[in-house]
């Protein structure tokens, strides 16, 4: 079997054959989330990109240190250098310490990823928790001659580390463009160019986010946490840095001219982008409004679906596009993958009880699990797997239905296989086992006992009562058919 992992580097936009700095270990970053408000499913589907990556990676053998960061300081409004910072507005508008801000959203960021099954990061670093690593990093940048003061803050100086190493490397732009397009927001006369960028701003009398530092009591910019945490955790120079694509510019672009103006060399090997998720076509985002909560999908209150998908079905439909394509949220293609969602898990399921033959028929378990692997080594290509998994499906069913035999051997194989790639590398559940043999059984007679009383309902012609029964159980994926025997139950 071909474990050659080629990857898409977006620094040369070529797919390249992945090579670690140290053989069998990646120190991998991402970029993660201001921890301001709720995070969205946009959100989530990057981080939900990076757990598959995070995933393969440790299923190919390596040791991976996943260094994802909380950014709760410094990431200001308009993504510029102007503006109020994030978390100081929402807790000023909600008269609340900018800790506790910080302090529910991280919560709510790692209930969710849970929710998604995404496993934790091997370290999760806060901004505010490295003000003196981001200092030190602003004095080496002024030692190197790349950084100003003015008036208590201090800028990057674009132009001249232009002038010495190129910039523009990640996202292609040309200094001279940047010139040429750069608007002169408000506040920024401070700078020497419109390009130049903030490593440390002074703190406005209002501003309640502030630190002591050479310069003034103030915060540092936003580019800067990543490269000084990146630094710390994972040294001058590591193999995978990730984040969603409209990280590209400037925030990474920034990243590498602050740890280049000091190592002269790139700090990063293979630069990752998972593509958007998109609503009604449009980028999901907090600041439009154009964006859907995790759990008003999960609950279905909301007034775009319908119904209500659960955390795997919206994983399973987010894992069937490739982390480099944008995906459009429709009620259409949910239904789509929750279908095709449930008809895995039904293969799996079947899995234990297959009859065997003396030999199989015309499926290859190795020619099969080839494909599957090369699928995700060609670029973590899930939808390409999950095709193949479709395959064995099939193949499963047809076995289980007496038209295609498999032997012993190709059985306890195909097994161990879909059970790797379904729960370790793709990161599913099985959510028809999920509570256990304890907790099933308690749900199944907490359903008994509903479908008795709505039993009860139908028999007095409350036909109210027993429609909102059966309408309140399909919102929760459990279906109740009535038969003339009387009526049954499925969970979804
Ligand atoms: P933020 O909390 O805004 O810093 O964003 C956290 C992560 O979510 C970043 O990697 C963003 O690139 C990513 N992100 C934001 N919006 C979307 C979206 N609509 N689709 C996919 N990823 C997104
Ligand atoms: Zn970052």
């Amino acid at each position: 079997m071909d474990t050659t992992l080629v990857v898409y580097n977006s620094l040369n936009g070529k797919k390249e054959i992945f090579k670690s700095i140290l053989p069998n270990n990646v120190g991998m970053y991402v970029c993660g989330p201001t921890v301001y408000s709720n995070v969205h499913l946009g959100n989530c589907r990057t981080f939900i990109s990076f757990d598959l990556i995070f995933r393969y990676l440790k299923h190919l053998g390596y040791k991976v240190r996943y260094v994802r960061n909380i950014t709760d300081a410094g990431h200001l409004e308009n993504d510029a250098d102007e503006g109020e910072d994030r978390i100081a507005k929402k807790a000023r508008l909600e008269s609340i310490e900018p800790m506790e801000v910080v302090q529910r959203y991280t919560l709510d960021f790692r209930d969710t990823m849970a929710e998604f099954n995404a496993l934790a990061p091997s370290i999760e670093p806060t901004a505010t928790g490295h003000i003196v690593e981001q200092i030190e990093l602003i004095k080496e940048i002024m030692a190197q001659g790349y950084a100003y003061e003015i008036n208590g803050s201090v800028y990057f100086d674009v132009i001249k580390f232009n002038d010495d190493i190129p910039y523009g490397k990640l996202s292609g732009r040309k200094i001279e463009d940047l010139i040429h397009n750069t608007r002169t927001l408000d506040g920024q006369s401070d700078k020497k160019n419109p390009q130049d960028f903030a490593l440390w701003k002074k703190a406005e009398p209002v501003h309640i986010m502030r630190w002591p530092s050479p310069w003034s009591e103030g915060f540092p910019g936003w580019h800067l946490e990543c490269t000084a945490m990146s630094t710390k955790y994972l040294g001058k120079q590591f193999d995978i840095h990730g984040g969603g694509m409209d990280l590209k510019f400037p925030h990474h672009e920034c990243e590498i001219a602050q740890a280049e103006s000091i190592n002269k060399k790139a700090p990063v090997n293979y630069w990752l982008h998972a593509n958007m998720l998109t609503l009604n076509g449009k980028k999901m985002a907090k600041s439009t409004g154009n964006n859907i909560l995790p759990g008003e999908m999960f609950s279905g209150e909301n007034s775009i679906f319908k119904k209500a998908f659960s955390p795997m079905a919206v994983r399973f439909f987010m894992l069937q596009a490739h982390y480099r394509s944008i995906v459009d949220l429709s009620e259409t293609a949910l239904e789509a993958s929750e279908k095709g969602f449930h008809r895995l898990q039904e293969g799996i399921s079947k899995l234990e009880a297959l009859p065997t033959s003396p030999e199989s028929s015309d499926f290859h378990i190795t020619v099969w699990q080839n494909k599957c692997y090369a699928a995700m080594n060609d670029d973590f290509n899930s939808p390409l797997l999950i095709a193949h998994l479709f395959d064995a499906v099939k193949y499963i069913n047809a076995v289980s239905n007496g038209l295609q035999q498999i032997s012993k051997t190709d059985l306890a194989g195909l097994s161990k296989l879909m059970n790797v790639f379904f729960f370790d590398v793709l990161g599913l559940l099985n959510t028809n086992k999920k509570q256990g043999e304890n907790g099933n059984k308690q749900l199944e007679g907490a359903l008994q006992l509903i479908v008795e009383l709505r039993n009860n309902a139908r028999a007095a012609k409350d036909f109210q009562t027993s429609d909102l029964i059966r309408d309140s159980l399909s919102n929760l994926n459990i279906q109740i058919n009535d038969t003339s025997e009387g009526s049954t139950f499925k969970i979804n």
